[in-house]
C-alpha cells in the first residue's frame, strides 16, 4: 500500500528546481543545459523533475542507464535526452527508436549500437565518450584513434551519426586539483583528433556541477550539471549553494510519532549507545536507515524539532529515531524537519552530508521510496 504523507514526507520544491536551472543556465550562458535526472533526479523524482527542468530551458536531459532514459520517453518527454551506462545486450534498439543518444566508450558498444541502429532501420546518435582521467568509463587516449575510425567507418555506412564527444572530471568538486587541467589539456587533445578524422559533433561537454560553477573554461558547448539542479553544492570546497544563487529543492521531513517523559539513565535504540543524563522528554521521529537516514547518523545526525537543532540520541533503526528534547516540549504530530533549503532553520542536506562523513548526493539520493515526495 502506498504511503500518505502523514508519516514522512520529501517535499520537492519544483519552483526552485526551475530557478536553479535558470541561474545555472545564465552561468554558462553560451552553452546548452542537460539537467542529469539519473537515480530518480537524484531522488527527487525524475518525472516531474525532467519536465520542471524542461520548463526552465533544459535542451538536453542525461541519464546513466537506458532504462531511465527510455522510461522518460514513454512518460512523454520529447527533447534532446542521452544516456551513458551500458552494459553489453542492453536495449540498444529500443534507444535508436526512442531518438536517445546512446554513450559509447569502446569497440564492443559501437558494435552494439550499429546492431541497434540496423534493428532499427534508423541511424543511432552516438556519443563517444573520452576517458581524459576519471579512470572509470569513457575510452583510453591509446584506443582513441580507433574508435574514432571504426565510428567514422559507421558514420559512412549511416549506421551511425556521431553527435558528441564528451568526457567527466574526477575531481572538480576540489578546485584548483592539478587533474582538472591535465583532464581539459586531455580533453582538447582527443578533441581535436576525432576533429581531425572528421567527426563534426554537435556538442562538445566535460563540465559536471561543480565544473559548471567554477571553471568556465570547462562548459564547452553544454553542461551537465546534476546536484546543483537540486540545489545542492557539490562539495565544501566549493562552497555552499547559497553562494551561487541555488535554492536546494527537497525537505525531508517527518511527524513525531510519540512523546515520552523518561528519568536519568535510560538507555535509548538499539546497543544503548545513548543513556539519558537526566529526566528528559524523548520523541521519536517515525523515518530510519530503510527511508535513507543514514545509520552512520546515529548519535550525530541533526534535526529540527520544536524551534531548535536536535540531535539523534543513540542509533537510527530501520524505521524510526529518537531525539532528546531535554527540557522542552515537543507534541505529537508535529514536524520533525531532517533537512531543506535551511531557510526556517533547519539543517541542510550538506550539514548532514558533514554530520556523517559523507557527501550530500548520497544524503538527497538514498530518501527511499517508503517516502512520499510531495511536490510544490
Ligand atoms: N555527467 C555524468 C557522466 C555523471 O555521471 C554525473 C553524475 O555523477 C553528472 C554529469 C552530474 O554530476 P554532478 O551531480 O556533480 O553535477
Amino acid at each position: 500500500m502506498n504511503e500518505t504523507p502523514m508519516r514522512a514526507r520529501a517535499t520537492v520544491d519544483l519552483a526552485a528546481l526551475r530557478a536553479n536551472v535558470r541561474a545555472l543556465r545564465a552561468r554558462a550562458p553560451r552553452a546548452e543545459l542537460m539537467a542529469v535526472v539519473k537515480a530518480d533526479a537524484y531522488g527527487h523524482g525524475a518525472v516531474p523533475c525532467a519536465r520542471a527542468a524542461r520548463q526552465a530551458g533544459a535542451s538536453w536531459l542525461g541519464t546513466a542507464t537506458p532504462q531511465e532514459a527510455i522510461a522518460l520517453r514513454a512518460a512523454g518527454d520529447t527533447g534532446r535526452l542521452m544516456c551513458w551506462l551500458w552494459t553489453p545486450g542492453g536495449p540498444w534498439r529500443e534507444a535508436v527508436e526512442a531518438d536517445i543518444d546512446v554513450s559509447v566508450s569502446g569497440m564492443w558498444a559501437l558494435r552494439e549500437a550499429v546492431a541497434g541502429a540496423r534493428a532499427a532501420g534508423r541511424a543511432a546518435r552516438v556519443q563517444l565518450k573520452a576517458d581524459t582521467g576519471l579512470g572509470r568509463n569513457g575510452c583510453q587516449p591509446h584506443d582513441w584513434a580507433d574508435l574514432v575510425a571504426a565510428a567514422r567507418r559507421a558514420e559512412a555506412d549511416g549506421t551511425i551519426r556521431v553527435t558528441g564527444v564528451w568526457s567527466h572530471f574526477a575531481c572538480a568538486d576540489e578546485p584548483g586539483h592539478p587533474s582538472i587541467a591535465a583532464q581539459l589539456t586531455a580533453y582538447r587533445e582527443m578533441l581535436a583528433h576525432a576533429e581531425a578524422a572528421g567527426i563534426a559533433p554537435e556538442v562538445r561537454h566535460i563540465a559536471n556541477s561543480p565544473a559548471l560553477l567554477t571553471l568556465p573554461d570547462a562548459h564547452f558547448d553544454l553542461v551537465r550539471p546534476g546536484i546543483a539542479t537540486y540545489g545542492v553544492s557539490p562539495s565544501p570546497e566549493v562552497g555552499v549553494s547559497a553562494d551561487f544563487g541555488l535554492r536546494p529543492a527537497m525537505t525531508l521531513s517527518a511527524s513525531i510519532a510519540l512523546v515520552k517523559r523518561v528519568p536519568g539513565g535510560h538507555g535509548v535504540s538499539y546497543g544503548h549507545h545513548y543513556h539519558t543524563p537526566g529526566d528528559t522528554t524523548l520523541a521519536l521521529v517515525p523515518v530510519g536507515y530503510a527511508d535513507g537516514v543514514p545509520r552512520a547518523a546515529s548519535d550525530t545526525g541533526p534535526v529540527l524539532v520544536a524551534g531548535k537543532w536536535r540531535t539523534v540520541a543513540g542509533r537510527v533503526a530501520m524505521d524510526q529515531f529518537v531525539v532528546d528534547l531535554g527540557g522542552d516540549r515537543a507534541t505529537v504530530g508535529e514536524e520533525a524537519v531532517l533537512f531543506g533549503p535551511g531557510d526556517r532553520g533547519e539543517p541542510t542536506a550538506e550539514d548532514w552530508a558533514q554530520a556523517v562523513g559523507t557527501i550530500a548526493y548520497e544524503i538527497v539520493t538514498r530518501v527511499g521510496q517508503r517516502v512520499p515526495r510531495v511536490y510544490l
